[in-house]
């Protein structure tokens, strides 16, 4: 894995998923789990989330992080379009508009409650 380059010519996704937010997957083998999102790629436009698409990895042992070694277990992405956000104020999973304020600042609102999510 390490050293390898991706070449990366695709244009960030506006996302509409952010680090923090809780989603809900809606297809593959975690299909209705839900969890924080852990990172966001927006040039990618996948995500990983906590304890979605847990991916095992070895590790050798390191003499701060991890004297043992061994397995560990970490979120592999999955793309964006596989989870649905849970919306912080209706609690619903939902999906969510932009809308510019007078200052030019994007925010999202909740289709389904119609609040603003950030802020
Ligand atoms: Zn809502």
């Amino acid at each position: 894995m390490l050293g390898k380059k991706s070449s990366v010519s695709a244009k960030p996704m506006k996302m509409k998923i952010r680090k923090g937010d809780t989603v809900r997957v809606i297809t593959g083998r975690d299909k209705s789990k839900e969890g924080e999102v852990l990172t966001v790629s927006p040039t990618k436009g996948k995500v990983t989330v906590h304890q979605i698409n847990v991916a095992k990895k070895a590790v050798r042992p390191h003499p701060q992080k991890n004297p043992q070694g061994g397995i560990i277990e970490v979120p592999a992405m999955i793309d964006v379009s596989n989870v649905q956000l849970i919306c912080p104020r209706c609690s619903k999973p939902t999906h969510v508009v932009f809308k510019k304020d007078a200052e030019g600042r994007t925010s999202r609102k909740c289709k389904k409650c119609g609040e603003l999510i950030d802020g």
